[in-house]
């Protein structure tokens, strides 16, 4: 019987969250919960403390920690409230704790999973955010803590699951070619331009093949999320930008592959369910039950492929600008692509303004090497900065 593991989920309330506790739910001898984390939603963390009874659950909002407090105490629960970005860390770090599924979403989630990695824990990586912003660093992170980084997205976990682990080669000299990053396309694929001048938030939220929590929705209907997830896979597989081909398959049900140096092309395919690398993640080198269902390759019946287009997507093309650039270009980017997204959602700006706006604040910044992580959150500052003037100039 393997020892209890104990795990702190950071935006345990996000559809990351809730998936990863449904998949500990299944194991209640092999896992145990340390600690929870969300921003605001007393209602959502509080019924999760009830079920799953953490010794700390940590809210970043310092109100919404007074009110959970409350709530706890008057249900005779004896999990501690704790608030602020300082306690995210605790939790990620403290010596009690084996695994941290990193699943805040933006660039919030960066400081907890460098935390996280200096700690040397398991760390199930779904913000990808943390890689876009300040991958050199966190990569170091991981390495000088001795961590163990298991990607959550469901892409990188398909690539892990047949990439060759073998972290002092080169991708070449292990035989690989490149990787191709599947893509659904989103929910705008087949639009029309005069379609994609009026764009709706509500359409735009409504994503073909995945339920997701909002930013990474928008993030895949401009394909801003393929973006941040080539930036994922250079820094996760050691991969130039020459190395990452970005495939669209609309089905969901091949999530990645690597070609070989001999012509072989090895894929992971599964239904779209992200309880599929969360259990991969958990229990890795081990397979354990995810409440996946079987796939019905019958009822598929046919896979399609076609190339992204980046002149109707042009976000794509700024993220692998980004990637070439180097230094903190990904971090300005990043940052401006959560102003943009947020902006959209509050219907500030239209779908088209997004990658618009993001390509204007890169120009008018400037693209220095990334030499420490203080720098990198300087700069995701201040391209917010910039990126919401020019929201206040469009509205
Ligand atoms: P979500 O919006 O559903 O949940 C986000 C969680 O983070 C919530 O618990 C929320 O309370 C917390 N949070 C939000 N802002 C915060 C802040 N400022 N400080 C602390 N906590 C904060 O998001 P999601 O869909 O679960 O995605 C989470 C991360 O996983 C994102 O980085 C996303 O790109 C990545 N991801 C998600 C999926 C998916 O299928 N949902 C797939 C791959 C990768
Ligand atoms: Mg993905």
């Amino acid at each position: 019987m393997p020892k209890v593991q104990l795990v702190t989920i950071l935006g345990a309330t996000g559809t990351i969250g809730v998936n990863t506790l449904d998949v500990i739910s299944q194991h209640p001898n092999r896992f145990k919960v340390y600690a929870l984390t969300a921003n605001k939603n007393v209602d959502a963390l509080f019924n999760q403390c009830q079920q799953f009874n953490p010794s700390y659950a940590v809210m970043l909002d310092e109100q919404s920690a007074e009110q959970l407090s409350l709530k706890l105490k008057q249900a005779g629960s004896e999990t501690e409230v704790l608030c602020g970005m300082t306690a995210l860390e605790f939790v990620s770090s403290h010596e009690k704790v084996d695994a941290v599924m990193a699943a805040i979403v933006g660039s919030a989630g960066l400081r907890p999973a460098i935390a996280a990695a200096k700690a040397g824990k398991r760390i199930l990586l779904a913000n990808k955010e943390t890689l876009v912003m300040a991958g050199s660093i966190f990569m170091e992170a991981v390495e000088e803590g001795g961590a163990m980084l298991l990607p959550i997205d469901s892409e990188h976990n398909a690539i892990f699951q047949v990439m060759p682990h073998d972290k002092s080669k080169s991708l070449i000299s292990c035989g690989v070619k490149k990787i191709l990053l599947t893509a659904s396309g989103g929910p705008f694929r087949k639009a029309s331009d005069e379609v994609l001048d009026r764009v709706t938030v509500k359409q735009a939220l409504n994503h073909p093949n995945w339920v997701m929590g909002p930013k990474i929705t928008i993030d895949s209907a401009t394909l801003m999320n393929k973006g941040l997830e080539v930036i994922e896979a250079h820094w996760l597989f050691n991969a130039s930008a020459e190395q990452i081909e970005v495939v669209v398959h609309p089905q969901s049900v091949i999530h990645s592959m690597v070609e070989f140096a001999d012509g072989s092309v090895l894929a992971q395919l599964g239904n779209p369910d992200m309880r599929t690398p969360i259990a991969y993640a958990l229990g890795y080198p081990e397979r354990l039950q995810s409440g996946v269902s079987s796939l019905d390759l019958f009822k598929i019946a046919r896979f399609d492929f076609e190339p992204p287009d980046t002149k109707k997507f042009p976000c794509l093309r700024l993220a692998f600008d980004a990637l070439k650039a180097g230094g903190n270009a990904a971090a300005i980017m990043n940052a401006a692509n959560e102003v943009a997204v947020e902006a959209f959602i509050n219907e500030k700006i239209s779908f088209k303004d997004i990658p618009v706006l993001i390509e204007t604040v890169l120009e008018n910044s400037q693209v220095v090497a990334a030499t420490d992580l203080e720098m990198l959150i300087a700069s995701d500052q201040e391209a917010r900065v910039a990126a919401k003037l020019w929201v206040n100039c469009a509205v």
